[in-house]
């Protein structure tokens, strides 16, 4: 059964703003086709990167949020029963591999170890998938790329990825990006003021200052492009920010107090 390829091509631009030289360093490692993991915590910029990087490259991206019931055949493929009998259905990573896309696992750590370890052949010089239960061995385009994001905020000894697994990928460190740049997302993303932004950010960067104090996680970049829209969908600021800042984030009454007391200082 041939795939459809196109409809794995990014059509348009994405808007990325960069940080700080990761573009390149994406290419070279393109070029080179190894694998890159991208760290960082959640809504920071990396599947935005991702897709950014695919649609520069004039790739395919077949993209997979992982999540702990997924299991090998989620991934690889499977058998399926239909009225004309068994036919065989390829999964997201088979199909990225047999078209030559970025294969993009996010959030991979959320997989459990026993399914993350398929990926190990297609990342070493064999570039090859046994696809056992149909007794093939694809051999990976030669487009082809792994790509996974990892929040090491999540790590636990429950949860996190084998050595065996880490090492088999070169790794970009991404972070919430500084102030300036900041802005220019949240206004560039929503149309919002510049003025608004900044102030949005100045609440975002006091969120992040309580992470480890109460919070496990910063307010991330997602949350101010949502509170943005919120105001530019005619919502009163301060209510914007209790809306997409802080309540996701906390139930800590404490530290929701904490943060709306930023509010009387910045609006
Ligand atoms: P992650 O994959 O790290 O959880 P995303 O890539 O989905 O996060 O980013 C969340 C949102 O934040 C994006 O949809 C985009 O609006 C905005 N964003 C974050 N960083 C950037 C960036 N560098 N350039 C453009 N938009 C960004």
């Amino acid at each position: 059964m041939s795939i459809d390829r196109d409809q794995y091509l990014i059509q348009d631009e994405p808007f990325y703003r960069e940080s700080g030289g990761e573009v390149k360093l994406f290419e070279a490692a393109y070029a080179a086709r190894l694998p890159v993991m991208i760290k960082g915590p959640t809504g920071c910029g990396k599947s935005r990167f991702v897709e950014y990087m695919a649609w520069k490259l004039g790739k395919p991206v077949v993209t997979v949020a992982c999540n702990e019931d997924m299991t090998a055949a989620d991934l690889v493929g499977r058998y399926l029963l239909d009225a004309q009998g068994t036919r065989w259905q390829d999964g997201p990573l088979t199909i990225a591999a047999r078209i030559g896309a970025i294969c993009y696992l996010d959030e991979v750590v959320e997989a459990r170890q026993d399914t993350t370890v398929v990926i190990h052949p297609l990342t070493d010089y064999r570039r090859a998938l046994p696809l056992d239960k149909k007794g093939e061995v694809l051999h990976a385009h030669e487009d082809f790329q792994l790509v996974i994001s990892y929040n090491p905020g999540y790590q636990s000894l429950m949860k996190d990825l084998k050595q065996s697994t880490k090492q088999r990928f070169t790794a970009l460190e991404f972070e919430y990006p500084e102030s300036d740049t900041e802005t220019e997302i949240v206004s560039r993303e929503t149309g919002i003021d510049g003025a608004m932004a900044r102030k949005l950010v100045d609440i975002g960067c006091r969120g992040r200052n309580l992470k480890g104090h109460g919070l496990d996680e910063g307010i991330s970049t997602r949350l101010l492009v949502y509170a943005a829209h919120l105001i530019q969908h005619g919502v009163e600021p301060r209510q914007a920010c209790r809306m997409a800042l802080i309540q996701p984030i906390t139930d800590d009454t404490d530290i929701r107090d904490n943060l709306e007391s930023a509010f009387d200082l910045i609006f």
